[in-house]
């Protein structure tokens, strides 16, 4: 009887021109087959897991960013609505197939005007949070051209870097909020013959992150670490978020609009509502007035605005936001098996304290912990079961707490 000659069942190759014949239970394979095969496992696996991710982010319809952003987020309707668009078409920008009717989606880099402490950093964060990528939160003020002390804007990117664990490919796909944008504007009315440095300076070098390109980036940030190995990062499907707060834009607005501002003579209710009336017409153009340049705001291109602050959504804020800050104390005690309850009353002194001293939603947190320190110091161990505040409690240990200090704070 002839001998068996063994061969891959796969390609046919006989034994003798393979390194390598695996034996199955009626079948051999080889080592080149195998090789191939595994090929082809990882190729799908990787599609496989593409396909997931762009089927979870599909899934997020701007309606239901937007629905997300409401449990966080109290009001600022209008900056949740375009903020909701642009990220959607952001992230389809991502996932537009390669096809070859030249047109190309841009970039839906975002730039968020308001006062501070209304929110803008917070909707950054929910947004991340929503999609589940990395975010940096960076403040343009400390950014300074190459060569000059501060840090270079390539440090935006290290900060990126590390909030993604060093996962190059989450970094890339991460989000970036530039805050205090508005102080970088150039000073037009102050010409200075010494170098803007810290103005349009670092415009310029921001410039080509925001609008998508290779940037070597020091893992380990800056100076300190002459001798690390650059990281490329393309910053091509990264999500900029700038925000300001851009203090006397309105006049600009007024102005373009041909309508007397209402001047310093106004009273401060006024004036407040002066201007969360102007912001709404807020355009491009007006942050060039400003001292922003063309070419930034061109690479901005979603602008959007954040209503001041009223006591009706600081009110709101103390309570209905999933975290809510009274809903974060109620958890605290309860870990002791103490119930918090804070009447309605000394919620509305609260309010009205963070508007006296002008400490904005940020005060709020400032002024629950001065009026719960107490409670919070002697109860735990004890037999006291229920804490109740009540506007008197709050007033007292306001009186007592340095709450001249949280002004300054402010
Ligand atoms: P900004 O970036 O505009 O200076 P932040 O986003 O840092 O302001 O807001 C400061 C804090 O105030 C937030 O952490 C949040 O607790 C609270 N806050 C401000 N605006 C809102 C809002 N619209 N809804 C809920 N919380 C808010």
């Amino acid at each position: 009887m002839a001998k068996e000659v063994l061969e891959c069942s796969f390609c046919g190759r006989k034994k003798a021109e393979t390194s390598l014949l695996i034996a199955g239970l009626d079948a051999h394979i080889c080592d080149r087959c195998i090789e191939q095969a595994h090929g082809i496992v990882v190729e799908e696996a990787v599609h496989a897991k593409g396909d997931e991710i762009s089927k979870d982010l599909m899934l997020k319809k701007p309606k239901i960013i937007k629905a997300f952003l409401d449990d966080y987020v109290i009001g600022q309707d209008n900056t949740k609505r375009v903020m909701s668009v642009a990220v959607y078409n952001h992230y389809k920008r991502l996932l537009q197939p390669k096809t070859d009717d030249d047109i190309d989606i841009q970039k839906s880099n975002i730039i968020i005007v308001g006062e501070t402490g209304t929110g803008k950093t917070l909707v950054a964060k929910t947004i991340a949070r929503m999609l589940n990528v990395p975010l940096a939160i960076v403040d343009a003020t400390v950014l300074t051209e190459a060569g000059y002390v501060g840090e270079d804007v390539e440090s935006i990117l290290t900060r990126l870097l590390q909030a993604a664990d060093y996962d190059l490919d989450k970094a890339q796909n991460g989000i970036v909020f530039i805050d205090e944008i508005d102080k970088i504007a150039r000073k037009s009315d102050n010409p200075s013959i010494t170098r803007d440095v810290s103005g349009e300076g670092v415009q310029q070098a921001l410039l080509k992150l925001l609008e998508g390109t290779v940037v070597n980036v020091p893992p380990k940030g800056g100076r300190k670490h002459p001798d690390q190995k650059f990281i490329e990062v393309n910053t091509e499907n990264i999500l900029f978020i700038a925000g300001g707060a851009f203090d006397g834009i309105e006049r600009h607005i007024t102005k373009r609009l041909n309508m007397q501002a209402v001047g310093f003579s106004a009273s401060k209710k006024e004036d407040f509502l002066e201007r969360s009336h102007m912001l709404k017409y807020i355009i491009p153009k007006d942050l060039k007035d400003f001292g922003l340049i063309p070419e930034i705001i061109g690479r901005l291109p979603v602008l959007t605005y954040m209503n001041p602050l009223d006591k009706g959504t600081l009110r709101a804020i103390l309570t209905e936001p999933k975290n809510a800050i009274v809903k974060q104390y109620i958890k605290l005690f309860e870990m002791d098996d103490i119930e918090l309850i804070i009447t309605e009353e000394a919620l509305d002194f609260i309010v009205e304290q963070a508007v006296v001293y002008k400490l904005g939603a940020r005060g709020l947190r400032s002024l629950c912990e001065a009026i719960l320190t107490d409670g919070m110091f002697e109860l735990p161990g004890t037999d006291v079961k229920t804490l109740q505040v009540t506007k008197e409690y709050a007033e007292d240990k306001l009186n007592k707490s340095t709450i001249k200090k949280l002004k300054a704070v402010s």
